[in-house]
């Protein structure tokens, strides 16, 4: 290798430019908005150990021994056949990631529907920002996490993050918070809240009464922005009536959060030139976590936020592709250009670039957890076929999860290190991870980015987009496997929808560092902003939803006392599958912990140090014990890159995004004897 190649970082959704020089270390780009200032996490600094990993797969696997390629890939198609034959075409199911390319996320949706004629396809990301987009296509009828760039929020004079700590999860983010003044809502005191002007402290599960406390202070003071809301907003009306329930009072009540703080967040607010509302997982991975992101929407329009220069809602999306990932098709309930897979125009155009008759592509399939929760079950899925992702670590009820996989008749996993599903696996193929090929990924700006090879993979290595040709070809159709060439039937497919990528090439995006979507045709700019000056909905408006809260799903009790929240630590990544192979990163976090106010420890008569037992009514996990006055003294607080946090969680689901509980549950706390 000679020159440094320009990539971007193989992590979280923020996409750090990065280049890749000939001793394989990474420097930060600073030709790319989101990390212009030259910032990357330790995650993104240590990304280059990920290519020289020692327990990286060069062979496939078959039952645990090593077989050649033509072994492997014949004896998955022969046995998807065979089960397909016995159980029909829904016994086969596909669960990708929100990591992989836009390319590889394309494919794999064309794969399940065409190649395998299943409706059973769902990915990790529904675990992820689902109730953001559910929220946000219900208000704005288009759902691109942060409709702006990212480099606008440096200039508002003030920043409410619901339920995000970026000060761990993407710290170059940071920066771009530095200038306004920073309302961070959490029932943690993260090293995020840590940096705000004002932070709110709710008892976990109590965001929505929050943000209707808040929205009803912004009535009661008249700081509704009436303007704004009569030109540009439907629904309102219903909301102001709705809102009469929730007096600061009884939020006050409900949440722990005092009424002059909420005071103090919504005339700061008011009060602010421009203002963001941002949401992240802690507001959105609950079980009414559409709901919950839907009252902080309510809550920007009514302060006439969205679709304002300068100002606005986002959503932070969380996984490297967690935002194209759900635009092209892998999602159960989508096709290309982020269409519904019930739209009948949809099904036509696709079905049409895809060389099949409509009808023969299947409807909407079960969301990812419905999906687990239904493997080896009675008409459930007998084979299941995973690629970038770990759901044995990353799923809740995660000991269930392992009894369906267990029942399964056919376990496939696509991974270049052996995770926890893949030591599973029936069958594991070795593929290509960031550095090794090229391909698209979609920010949590909706900016398109181009991720280029910057070193050969192992020998005995292949991409994703050649294995699923390789069982393609084995079932009778002939898939693309050059990243380029599948781009541009992506291009194709997703054609009129509104993830509308027709304009976007490969040479442009490394020309303009990236072209922001919908960009509909060659020389059209991109569209960075695209709410300026209408939403998606056909009238061009933004809907108001009235919303109501309701407890979690789980609250404490006297056998489960203690709420539990889940989250993420600086060094880790998602299910860990990468980073806790990374010796810098198993330095900084080597083990999984729980987090206790010194009340609750010393009243369970735990110290620092102390293995501590965690019960849930779905299982069991271990973790050392940390002392800290940073979380409240009703929770508990553990990070999820282990197994044993979502052994404990709550696979309660949102209604509408189909989004479980993660973020509360009951548990017991004891120290282990
Ligand atoms: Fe940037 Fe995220 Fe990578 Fe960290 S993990 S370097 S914040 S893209």
């Amino acid at each position: 290798m000679g020159e440094p190649v320009k990539t971007h970082c193989p992590y979280c959704a923020l996409q750090c430019g990065m280049e890749i020089g000939p001793e394989l270390a990474v420097r930060p780009r600073t030709d790319i908005p989101a990390n212009a200032s030259g910032a990357l996490c330790q995650k993104g600094w240590t990304a280059g150990e990920l290519l020289t990993s020692g327990e990286r797969l060069t062979t496939p696997l078959l039952h645990g021994e090593p077989v050649e390629w033509d072994v492997a890939l014949d004896h998955v198609a022969g046995r998807l056949a065979v089960i397909r034959a016995e159980h029909g075409p829904d016994a086969v199911a596909v669960f990708g990631g929100g990591g992989l390319t836009n390319e590889k996320a394309y494919m794999l949706g064309k794969f399940a529907r065409v190649a395998l004629g299943t409706s059973q396809i769902d990915y990790n990301g529904r675990f992820c920002m689902s109730s953001a987009a559910a929220a946000s296509i219900r208000a704005f009828g288009m759902d691109r996490g942060m409709p702006f760039p990212v480099t606008d929020l440096a200039a508002a004079d003030v920043v409410l993050l619901a339920g995000g700590n970026v000060a761990e999860t993407m710290p170059p983010l940071v920066r771009h918070l530095e200038g306004p003044r920073l309302i961070v809502v959490d029932p943690r005191r993260s090293p995020t809240a840590r940096l705000a002007w004002l932070h709110l402290q709710p008892a976990p599960g109590t965001d929505l009464a929050l943000a209707l406390g808040l929205l009803h202070l912004v009535v009661a003071e008249n700081l509704v922005d009436e303007q704004y809301v009569a030109a540009r907003t439907t629904g309102f009306a219903d909301v102001r009536t709705s809102l009469a329930e929730w007096w600061p009072e009884r939020v006050e009540r409900i949440t722990g959060v005092p009424v002059h703080r909420m005071r103090q967040a919504v005339r700061a607010l008011a009060a602010a030139a421009n203002a963001y509302v941002l949401t992240g997982r802690g507001v959105e991975q609950q079980a009414k976590g559409t709901d919950t992101v839907t009252a902080f929407v309510n809550l920007a329009l009514a302060l006439g936020l969205p679709g304002r220069a300068g100002s606005g809602y986002g959503c932070v999306t969380g996984q490297g592709n967690g935002q194209g990932g759900r635009e092209h098709g892998q999602k159960a309930d989508q096709l290309p250009g982020y269409r519904r897979i019930d739209d009948p125009a949809a099904r036509a155009h696709v079905a049409g670039v895809w060389g099949v008759p409509p009808e023969s592509l299947p409807g909407a399939g079960r969301s990812a957890y419905e999906l687990l929760d239904a493997l080896g079950g009675p008409g459930g899925p007998r084979a299941l076929l995973v690629f970038g992702s770990n759901p044995l670590v990353s799923a809740p009820a995660a000991e269930h999860v392992a009894a369906r996989i267990a029942a399964l008749d056919l376990l496939v996993a696509c991974d270049f290190v052996l995770s926890e599903t893949a030591a599973r696996a029936d069958v594991v193929f070795p593929v290509t991870q960031w550095a090794e090929e090229s391909g698209t990924m979609t920010n949590l700006e909706g900016r398109v980015l181009l991720r280029n090879r910057a070193v050969a993979p192992p020998d005995g290595v292949r991409s994703d987009l050649e294995v699923i040709a390789g069982l393609a070809a084995r079932l009778g159709h002939r898939f693309a496997t050059e990243p380029a060439e599948v781009f541009d039937e992506l291009r194709r497919a997703g054609r009129g929808g509104p993830a509308d990528y027709s304009g976007i090439t490969y040479e442009r995006i490394a020309e303009e560092k990236g072209v922001f979507w919908p960009c509909p045709e060659p020389g059209h700019p991109g569209t960075p902003r695209p709410f300026l000056d209408r939403f998606a909905h056909p009238d061009g408006l933004a809907m108001f939803v009235p919303v109501r809260h309701r407890p979690p799903a789980e609250e404490p009790d006297e056998d489960y006392p203690v709420h539990l929240t889940t989250g993420r630590v600086l060094a880790h990544y998602q299910s860990g599958a990468q980073t806790r192979r990374i010796a810098p990163l198993v330095q900084a976090a080597p083990e999984p912990f729980v987090e206790l106010h010194p009340d609750l420890a010393e009243r369970l008569e735990i110290a620092a140090g102390d293995v501590v037992r965690l019960t849930s009514r779905r299982g069991e996990a271990r973790a050392v014990a940390r002392i800290s006055d940073t979380i409240r003294r009703d929770t508990v607080f553990m990070p999820f890159h282990w197994e044993g946090a979502n052994r404990l969680t709550n696979p309660a689901l949102d209604p509408t995004s189909r989004m479980p509980e993660f973020k509360v549950c009951a548990v017991r706390v004891e120290r282990d004897s």
